[in-house]
C-alpha cells in the first residue's frame, strides 16, 4: 500500500467540444475512480464558441477536481497543452483530448508502468488509422518519414499527445517555453525512457474534427521547421551546386568561343536555365522567410496563451 495517494493530472484541450467533453468527463472518472489516486481535471477551454465553457463550470460546481482554464480566443491545441502542463500540480500527467480518441481506459495499465519505476512517461500510439481518409493516412505516414529522416528528435508514426509522464518530465516541457510550439518534437527532443503503448485507432464519440487539412499541413511544415535545419542546408546545396553547374557552362562557353567563333544558338535553352535558377532562388528565399518569420515570432516573446478565466488560484504555479 501507498502512503500518501499520489496526484494524477489529465490535461483536457477542448475546443468546441459541448457533445463529447460530458462523456468523456463521466468515463475517465469511472477509470480514475477505479484507481488508488487522487486526481484532478485541468480541463483548457480554448476559447470555444458553443457551450464547452458552460459545460466546465458547471462540472466545476459539482465536482471539486474539475479544474478548468479559458482562453480569451482560440489560441490551437499546442497552447491549450501547454496551459495544461503550467497549472497541472500531479506527481504524475496525462494529455488527453476530450473526443474518447485517448481511450481513459488505458490509465491503469500506464500507471502501473510508471510505477514500475523504470520508466520516465508512457505513450500511446496508434498501430492503425481506422476511419480516417486514406489521403490523410497517406500524408501523415509522409510526414513521419521526412520529419525522422531530416530531425533530431525522434517522433514516433502512429504517436498521439496522450501520454502519462512523471513530474520531472512535465517540468521539462514547462521549461521550453517556446513560442512556435509542436509537442510531438518537444517529447522527443528532451529525451527520458518512453514505454510505447500500441492500441487500435478509435473514432470521436461526438461533435467533428477540429482540424482541415490545410491545418494540418501547415501543422506539419511548422513541426519540421521547429525540429529541423535540414531545408537550410538543402537551399545551401542547391546554391553551392548551381554556382558548379555555371561556372563549368563558363568556362565550357569560353573554350567553344575560343576554339570554333561565336554562334549565336541556343536561345531556348538560356530560357530555360534562367528561369530554373529564378524558380531554385524563389524556393530557397521562401524557405530563409520560414525560419526568419519564426524567428520573428520568437523574439516578440508573446504569451502562448491569455486566460479570460480559471477556477485555478493565482500563483498557485508558474506559467
Ligand atoms: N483542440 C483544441 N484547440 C484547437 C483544436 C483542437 O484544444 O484549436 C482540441 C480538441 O478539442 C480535442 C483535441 O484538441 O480535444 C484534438 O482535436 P481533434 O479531435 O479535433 O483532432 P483529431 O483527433 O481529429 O486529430
Ligand atoms: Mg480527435
Amino acid at each position: 500500500m501507498r502512503k500518501k495517494k499520489e496526484l494524477i493530472s489529465l490535461i483536457v484541450p477542448c475546443y468546441n467540444e459541448q457533445e463529447a467533453l460530458p462523456i468523456f468527463y463521466e468515463e475517465a472518472s469511472k477509470v480514475l475512480a477505479t484507481m488508488n489516486v487522487d486526481y484532478e481535471f485541468v480541463m483548457v477551454d480554448d476559447g470555444s464558441k458553443d457551450d464547452t465553457f458552460r459545460i466546465l463550470k458547471q462540472l466545476s460546481e459539482k465536482d471539486e477536481h474539475v479544474r478548468y482554464i479559458s482562453f480569451s480566443r482560440n489560441f490551437g491545441k499546442e497552447a491549450a497543452m501547454y496551459a495544461g502542463f503550467c497549472h497541472a500540480k500531479g506527481d504524475y500527467v496525462a494529455v488527453m483530448d476530450a473526443d474518447m480518441q485517448d481511450p481513459p481506459a488505458l490509465l491503469p495499465q500506464m500507471l502501473e508502468i510508471l510505477e514500475g519505476g523504470e520508466y520516465d512517461s508512457v505513450a500511446t500510439r496508434r498501430v492503425t488509422r481506422k476511419g480516417e481518409s486514406k489521403v490523410r493516412s497517406f500524408f501523415a505516414r509522409m510526414f513521419y518519414k521526412i520529419i525522422n529522416m531530416i530531425s533530431d528528435a525522434e517522433i514516433v508514426d502512429g504517436a498521439r499527445d496522450f501520454r502519462l509522464m512523471r513530474r520531472e518530465m512535465v517540468d521539462a516541457i514547462v521549461s521550453m517555453s517556446e513560442y512556435n510550439r509542436f509537442s510531438k518534437g518537444i517529447f522527443g527532443w528532451i529525451g527520458f525512457r518512453t514505454y510505447w503503448l500500441p492500441f487500435e485507432n478509435v473514432e470521436r464519440v461526438a461533435g467533428t474534427t477540429k482540424w482541415s487539412f490545410w491545418g494540418l499541413f501547415r501543422y506539419a511544415i511548422s513541426g519540421i521547421i521547429n525540429f529541423s535545419e535540414f531545408p537550410l542546408e538543402v537551399a545551401s546545396g542547391f546554391g553551392i551546386t548551381m554556382t558548379i553547374i555555371a561556372f563549368v557552362m563558363l568556362v565550357f562557353i569560353i573554350v567553344r568561343k575560343l576554339l570554333f567563333g561565336d554562334p549565336v544558338a541556343g536561345w531556348a535553352s538560356t530560357m530555360c536555365v534562367i528561369i530554373f535558377i529564378g524558380g531554385i532562388q524563389l524556393l530557397c528565399l521562401g524557405i530563409m522567410g520560414q525560419y526568419i518569420g519564426k524567428t520573428y515570432m520568437e523574439t516578440k516573446k508573446r504569451p502562448q496563451y491569455i486566460v479570460a478565466r480559471t477556477n485555478i488560484e493565482k500563483n498557485a504555479n508558474k506559467g
